[in-house]
């Protein structure tokens, strides 16, 4: 089912920088390693940029505390790796309900561990295997055992639902780099006093304060819930709670995000008798499937839909003004009644696995 296009939803975010912004190379540069802003080649031109994969990182980690303020064991930790520990012959693991889903999944799929002792230990009741070694249809298991986080952003299990894609300089910005870039002293600080250290003065490379970039995000197959936690981070960015790249704890990477326009598709054979005033999530289009953990009512009414437009073989809604921002509470009210009601799954937990030791 989700191989298939069922709904898409694109979101054009416009970042304007607050304040000095560093998102480095991590190339050695004339200015020193690691201390100047990453560049591309646009239209001929050598231009800053910010990475998509560095807004989708910062996204993610925000949606993360967001989620884990209204309940800490909903979310894993994107690089905890469980700890199996041999305690009295009994394979334990205290961190295993904060690891990684694509930890968890992978431990799931496999025969054997090892404990802290280097015992190996056989895992009896592996369920994203077939026993005679077939392939086995596990994307419904993974996408409805997978914490929210991890449903939206993917794990090395799941792709995810969200693409996010380079932020550039908007096109009214004349393409000369050397105007966005500036120079700033940084001080290196010594380790051990706090203090200032001796000789660690440097030159740091930034994107200055006005700069406007400009980025397509896109959503698919998305439930409801999701595109409510999307409008959630975009309207922290809007409201200037979230940082971006480098020194952030040094005062950098004050950016305002705003969107003024999401556009929803639809492939117009899968909506038969959808009305213009409402938005349909993938729960909507499972037909009462529940192996993929949606709900069956998975859709919102709008009171301010825009018109529905065809083009081709899509049917497609542009939400501007009135219409977004009806869109965006609504969308953000399925979200916060979702997280509290969210549980683990026992499928996730390391009390519903059986290990014996292995001779
Ligand atoms: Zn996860």
């Amino acid at each position: 089912m989700l191989k298939k296009l069922v709904n898409e939803c694109k979101f054009k975010l416009q970042i304007k920088t607050e304040g000095p912004l560093l998102v480095k190379s991590g190339y050695a540069t004339a200015h020193g390693p690691d201390m100047s802003p990453v560049l591309t080649y646009r239209n001929g031109q050598e231009q800053v940029f910010i990475p998509g994969s560095s807004l989708k990182g910062v996204f993610r980690s925000h949606i993360e505390k967001v989620i884990r303020s209204v309940n800490e064991e909903l979310v894993c930790l994107p690089y905890e790796k469980p700890n199996f520990v041999n305690e009295n012959n009994r394979l334990i693991c205290p961190n295993y309900s904060r690891a990684f889903c694509g930890n968890r999944f992978e431990l799931r799929k496999k025969n054997t561990v090892q404990d802290d002792k280097r015992n190996k230990w056989k895992l009896l009741n592996s369920d994203l295997e077939d026993k005679d070694g077939n392939r086995k249809d596990i994307n419904p298991i993974v996408y409805h055992d997978s914490c929210p986080v991890c449903r939206l952003f993917g794990s090395t299990f799941f792709i995810g639902r969200i693409s996010v894609g380079d932020a550039y300089l908007t096109l009214t910005t004349p393409p000369d780099v050397k105007r966005y870039v500036e120079t700033r002293d940084g001080v290196g600080i010594d380790r051990f006093s706090g203090g200032a250290a001796q000789g660690a003065l440097f030159n740091l490379l930034v994107v200055s304060a006005g700069t406007s970039f400009q980025t397509d995000i896109l959503l698919r197959n998305f439930e409801i819930w999701q595109l409510g936690a999307v409008m959630l981070i975009l309207q922290d960015m809007e409201d200037e709670l979230i940082r971006v790249g480098s020194g952030r704890s040094r005062g950098l990477g004050h950016i305002k995000g705003a969107v003024n326009q999401v556009d929803i598709q639809y492939l117009k054979m899968n909506i038969a008798g959808k009305k213009a005033d409402e938005i349909w999530g993938l729960g909507k289009f499972l037909n009462g499937d529940d192996s993929y953990g949606t709900r069956h009512d998975d859709s919102l009414m709008l009171a301010n839909a825009p018109p529905e437009k065809q083009k081709g073989i899509r049917t497609i809604q542009e939400f501007t003004g009135e219409a977004l921002n009806d869109l965006k509470i609504r969308a953000m009210n399925r979200f916060v009644e979702t997280i509290p009601a969210w549980s683990v799954p026992k499928t996730m937990c390391f009390s519903n696995l059986q290990f014996e030791p292995e001779a």
